[in-house]
């Protein structure tokens, strides 16, 4: 563990003369050094612009943009790097497929079921998808333990809907929702499905033919790369299918004033300059991830998330949020009355960060009635100790508002 935290600069400072807690790696991870080297270094001896120049610099740019494409499809076992789009992030990949898929698929009266413990950026997209088309958004609910309930998935999908948009895992519960059986469901019926990786990726192993879904999106952020880079995954014959999101350099083959032809996957859908630079320290970050294990990481995580459960359990009048059987790196949770930006701000000035408010899933809040909660989310560099930090100071709160 001390050799995994000497990886990381900016978890050796101290905040208000208080060794630093991070424990919001849901909102986004910190790097390791290996990726901030490796921006570095690029800066330093490599930059330019990718798929545009013959010279030297140029083409080993490019050479490294496409590489990151390779881990990127090796690393959640795409079938090819035609399916790998870089975006600006998860938000950003959902957007994608909701206007280009729209576009393709979506007309007047056919449906888009979500689910309800989604984050805002896989609601809106869909809303604003429905709206311009005059389709239907319906929600697939929750149970009080935070488990979708899968039984009524049936008798929500119709001969009208078209896809399925649902969290991999939940930012606010922590739930891992059964990703291949709601696939096998979907497309029993002839039903597309999108999954949201954000909180997946940096926790468990993916494997996108597995689980057969049609679309898979994340973050490069979350998985300890730079932030401005994010996934597509995509079947191909479906991006193949669906016509361009932005038009621009790159994304074309011929440009007349009569006629523009696009170019082929993946570039059809990156216009403009991609962050090639975070691309490629998310190939790096993959680097890193995989020479710890993913394997090795969920299950230090894992016994992190069962010993923060059980000892913030003990807390009198601690009640956690999600408490699905198979949940990761999140515990979600409200003591007495205190107002989760009370306790947030007041576990700050303790030298330890977690997140507050409604953690961008205004609906799952709303399914307990509650405005908010305390998230302290984990990655595999935190400790035992550190949940104990968290667990004195939520007693020093306790105390305080007594
Ligand atoms: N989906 C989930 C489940 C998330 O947790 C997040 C971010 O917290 C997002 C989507 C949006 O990710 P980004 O802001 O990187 O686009």
């Amino acid at each position: 563990m001390d050799t995994i935290r000497a990886d990381f600069p900016i978890l050796h400072q101290k905040v208000y003369d208080k060794p630093y807690v991070y424990l919001d790696n849901g909102a986004t991870t910190q790097k390791p050094k290996v990726v901030i080297e490796a921006v570095k270094n690029f800066y330093e001896q490599t930059n330019s612009n990718i798929h545009r120049g013959v010279h030297l610099l140029s083409e080993k740019s490019t050479e490294q943009y496409e590489q990151a494409r390779s881990m990127v499809a090796e690393f959640i076992h795409a079938n090819s790097t035609n399916e790998i789009i870089f975006t600006k992030g998860t938000t950003d990949s959902i957007n994608l497929v909701a206007f280009s898929f729209g576009e393709k698929y979506i007309v007047a009266n056919d449906e888009i079921i979500v689910s309800e413990m989604e984050h805002h950026s896989n609601i809106v997209p869909w809303q604003m998808l429905c709206e311009r088309k005059q389709a239907k958004l319906k929600v697939l609910p929750f149970d009080d333990n935070g488990e979708l309930c899968i039984e009524k998935l049936d008798e929500l999908i119709t001969k009208r809907t078209k896809l399925i948009a649902v969290t991999h895992v939940s930012n606010s519960l922590g739930t891992v929702n059964p990703i291949a059986e709601i696939v096998k469901i979907a497309h029993a019926k002839g039903v597309k499905v999108l999954v949201d990786g954000a909180q997946a990726i940096q926790h468990t192993a993916i494997d996108v033919q597995a689980l057969d879904c049609d679309f898979y999106v994340f973050s490069g952020h979350k998985i300890y790369a730079e932030t401005g880079i994010g996934v597509l995954y995509g079947k191909e014959k479906l991006l193949n299918e669906m016509p361009p999101y932005q038009g621009g350099g790159d994304m074309i083959k011929e440009v007349t004033f009569e006629k523009t032809t696009y170019s082929d996957l993946p570039l059809k859908f990156e216009a403009g300059t991609n962050n090639y630079v975070a691309a490629i320290s998310l190939g790096e970050a993959i680097n890193y991830v995989q020479a710890i294990g993913i394997e090795t990481i969920a299950a230090h995580e894992n016994k992190l998330v069962q010993y923060a459960s059980h000892k913030l359990g003990t807390i009198d009048g601690l009640r956690i949020y999600g408490t699905a059987t198979n949940k990761v790196s999140v515990i979600s949770f409200l003591v007495d009355n205190i107002h989760h930006y009370d306790m947030g701000m007041m576990l700050d000035k303790m030298g330890i960060a977690v997140r507050t408010g409604s953690h961008c899933t205004q609906p799952v809040m709303a399914h307990f009635d509650i405005t908010g909660t305390v998230r302290a989310s984990f990655a595999f560099y935190n400790t035992k100790e550190e949940i104990d930090r968290l667990y004195d100071g939520i007693i020093r709160i306790k105390k305080i508002f007594a």
